[in-house]
């Protein structure tokens, strides 16, 4: 499972009552960020799932409102209790060694490794977080911004009654289990004589600073959240939006419908919006049960039996 939570939802500037976007997720024993504007770290005090253990800092791009406080962050997180044998990755669009190095010049020395992971943006590259697949797709905005997708396949059931059947000790379940083929008294055996039939897994994309494209909807495609930039509310600012690359609620709701995500919260909102429900309407008329984010609205995305 993951748990999912949005640490702020405003762009451009922090307010009393809403932080910047940013978003946290925990799966297993990591703590993955997403984004880290000015005041992220107090936010991320507030959520309490803790500070020391964030492994991973993904960086959507570099305009202020999702990186100015990253350094004053790395600092807290040595402050911790992060030691020297826990590394922390930092990844991001393509110069995000030489950014980061460079807001570092005020936070130098970490107690801790870092190490950089540049990403092109192409979907078909990724990493994994034990198991939790990461990929990035570049949007369209006024600087290279990267959204992200997460994956947590799910193996096939283990039927026991089959291996039984096959009379295979119990010693080679794991293996199967693993998706080895084995080797049992001259016969070989593969996994999928003793597994059920495939499972869906977990998915979950984040899509901030972008105007809507068609790579974007296919990056996002049938994932059970999709977090997702709605800079303006009212329809009037649609030229706002395709001005300073971003996007209104009704064009991320129509984003949402055509990738079939299952469920849409809306973030990132303009300092100019001082209650983004006002304009829920815009996009629920293309998304039905779509969600306004607010600021540490959580889930957590489980497997379904
Ligand atoms: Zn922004
Ligand atoms: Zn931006």
């Amino acid at each position: 499972m993951i748990d999912v939570s949005l640490l702020g939802t405003g762009g451009t500037l922090p307010l009393p009552e809403r932080f910047l976007a940013s978003a946290l997720l925990r799966f297993g024993g990591h703590l993955i960020l997403i984004d880290c504007g000015e005041g992220t770290q107090v936010s991320l005090r507030k959520l309490g799932w803790g500070i020391k253990d964030i492994d991973h800092v993904l960086l959507t791009h570099f305009h202020a409102d999702h990186v100015a406080g990253l350094p004053g962050l790395l600092l807290t997180i040595g402050n911790s209790g992060r030691g020297p044998g826990e590394l922390l990755t930092i990844a991001g669009p393509r110069g995000v060694q030489r950014v980061v190095e460079q807001l570092r010049v005020i936070a130098p020395r970490l107690p801790y490794p870092v190490r950089y992971q540049e990403l092109t943006g192409n979907p078909a590259e990724g990493f994994s977080i034990d198991g939790l697949q990461v990929r990035a797709c570049l949007g369209e905005h006024d600087a290279p911004c990267l959204a992200y997708r997460f994956d947590l396949p799910r193996a096939p059931e283990f039927q026991p009654d089959r291996a039984r059947a096959l009379g295979l000790p119990v010693t080679f379940w794991k293996l199967l289990q693993r998706g080895e083929i084995i080797e049992h008294e001259g016969r070989t055996v593969r996994p999928e004589e003793v597994l059920g039939p495939p499972r869906p897994g977990l998915a979950l994309a984040y899509i901030t600073d972008s105007r809507p494209t068609r790579a974007l909807v296919e990056f996002a495609t049938d994932v059970d959240l999709l977090i997702c930039e709605a800079t303006y509310g009212d329809p009037a600012d649609q030229p706002k939006a395709i001005e300073n690359k971003h996007m209104t609620f009704a064009e991320t709701a129509a984003l949402a419908a055509a990738a079939r995500a299952r469920q849409l919260w809306l973030t990132h909102f303009s300092p100019a919006l001082p209650n983004p429900t006002y304009f829920r309407k815009q996009a629920e008329a293309v998304y039905p049960g779509v969600v306004v984010g607010t600021d540490h609205l959580t889930t957590m995305l489980k497997f379904v039996d």
